[in-house]
């Protein structure tokens, strides 16, 4: 029998009072009895909309009815069937504009929480199970992965599986990319992340970490010592700033320094080598997940005003739903409709931002309207800290390393959008280095594809 309630079943939360003191998980999960009532609201539908507004299509009626009949461990077959990191995507897809944006449910209420599933299923398994072992035939051709984000795990995963030889190349000295360094651990536990990388490993795939392609080794320089082809994941990590005054100001940060500070180099403990002086009025830049994520991060490290200012509406900040309503409930005060002008300062230190009001006009050559500053609305904010995240692009260290390897405008790797593979010849390239700035289902996705056509070439000269 269905569950006919309009309404997502709800989830504990921790109170935001009590969260602006510590980096837990601000959500909590699922108990079976409530995956169980959730899961009864999905209706079965013959032509179901969510696994088309999935990225990756995970078979989403049919791990539901799986949690709707208590068989978890079947439902966490049926996810990984499609999506590799089901307890990373359960937490921070943003559902509401995918799978859950296209469930019947919502056109008369509120739509099967398709996330929250995804999560306590995932959990369950992990904490229940261990992933089953499979036996893999090598064949010892050597792959090699460069960046250990969400595309360059999905891609080593599904190359190991196949049997390849598989070195990830890593610069830093964690590896998981965005999901350790950008996204703080009140949204997605480290713990997750590190429990994904280990069943990589699992599968034989190597991950040499501190490694920088382009400096310590070239892409020409591994194809040259063997690895027959290359997967490039390295990701939109080189931080966006508006070109405004008083940007070198002290107490200006990028929202990626910022953030990997205090998630890899854990600067809220106290004693930390890399702390980060936040300053008791901040402004964040910018109305994107990065953007949210920098600020509640402040509100937890001891600022006592906190503004997100974003120069477009509140209808078109891009970050998740769910981050803006948790960044409200932790008292950040949004100036949507707002633009800085100047960052003021004094003796070397910011002081204020100084910003216009906005109104918005036609839509762009992106279909959203293009905000208009109006005339004589000048005002100041007073703060002692700017972060800025008005996006990232690609690092260039990569592309002007590597001979004959074409980029667009925007420094991003131009591929083939059938098999990811770039213009040069068995190197291949996926996630953030070849949309900009995206989400860690659309990087899985792509590597997961490169992967595929990276099989389909090398089978036919090598095996
Ligand atoms: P990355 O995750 O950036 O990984 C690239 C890896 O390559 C890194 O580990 C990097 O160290 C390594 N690397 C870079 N250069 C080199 C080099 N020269 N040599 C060796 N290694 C190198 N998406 C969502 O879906 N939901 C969210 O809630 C969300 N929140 C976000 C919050 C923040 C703060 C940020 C920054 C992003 C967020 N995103 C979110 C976006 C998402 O995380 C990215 O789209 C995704 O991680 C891209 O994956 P990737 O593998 O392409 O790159
Ligand atoms: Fe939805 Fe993301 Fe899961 Fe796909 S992977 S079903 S978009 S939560």
């Amino acid at each position: 029998m269905f569950n006919m309630n309009n309404t997502k079943t709800a989830v504990n939360e921790q109170p935001p009072k009590l969260r602006i003191k510590n980096f837990d998980e601000v959500s909590g999960r699922y108990s079976s009895e409530e995956a169980i009532m959730e899961a009864k609201r999905c209706i079965q539908c013959k032509n179901p909309g969510c696994v088309g507004g999935c990225p990756v299509n995970v078979y989403i009626p049919q791990f539901i009815k799986e949690v709707a009949a208590g068989n978890f461990v079947e439902a966490y077959r049926v996810l990984k069937m499609q999506n590799s990191l089901p307890a990373v995507c359960g937490r921070v897809c943003p559902q509401e504009k995918q799978c859950e944006s296209k469930c019947v449910r919502g056109l008369k209420g509120e739509p099967v929480a398709i996330g929250r599933l995804e999560r306590f299923t995932a959990d369950y398994f992990m904490e229940n199970y261990k992933e089953e072992e499979i036996e893999i035939k090598k064949n010892g051709i050597k792959t090699a992965v460069i960046g250990a984000g969400p595309a360059g795990i999905a891609c080593a995963g599904e190359l190991a599986k196949m049997g390849y030889d598989v070195t990830i190349f890593e610069a830093l000295h964690i590896p998981g990319g965005v999901l350790v360094y950008g996204i703080p651990e009140f949204r997605l536990p480290k713990a997750i992340v590190a429990k994904e990388i280990n069943n990589l490993k699992k599968f034989g795939v190597k991950i040499e970490k501190n490694v920088i392609i382009g400096r310590s080794i070239t892409v020409d320089e591994l194809l040259e010592e063997g690895y027959k082809a290359v997967f490039i994941g390295s990701g939109a990590g080189l931080p966006k700033f508006m070109s405004i005054a008083g940007e070198n100001l002290n107490g200006v940060y990028s929202a990626n320094e910022f953030l990997t500070r205090v998630n890899l180099m854990k600067a809220y403990h106290q004693d930390s080598p890399t702390p980060v002086s936040v300053g008791k009025k901040v402004a964040v830049i910018g109305g994107g997940n990065v953007a949210m994520d920098a600020a509640r991060t402040a509100v937890r490290l001891g600022a006592e005003e906190v503004y997100i200012v974003y120069r477009r509406g509140e209808e078109e900040l891009p970050a998740r739903a769910e981050e803006v309503h948790h960044a409200k409930e932790e008292g950040i005060i949004f100036k949507t409709l707002t633009s800085p002008e100047e960052i003021t300062g004094k003796d070397g230190w910011v002081t204020g931002l100084h910003c216009s009001k906005m109104i918005l006009g036609e839509a762009d050559r992106t279909g959203r309207k293009a905000p208009v500053k109006v005339e004589g609305s000048g005002f100041e904010i007073e703060v002692d800290r700017v972060i800025m995240a008005i996006g990232q692009t690609p690092n260039p260290l990569i592309t002007s390393t590597t001979l004959g390897m074409e980029i667009d405008k925007r420094g991003t790797i131009v591929v083939n959008e059938d098999s990811m593979e770039t213009t040069k010849s068995g190197v291949y390239a996926g996630g953030d280095i070849v949309t900009g700035a995206a989400t860690v289902i659309l990087a899985m996705g792509a590597g997961k594809k490169a992967a595929k056509a990276m099989d389909e070439k090398l089978k036919e000269k090598y095996k």
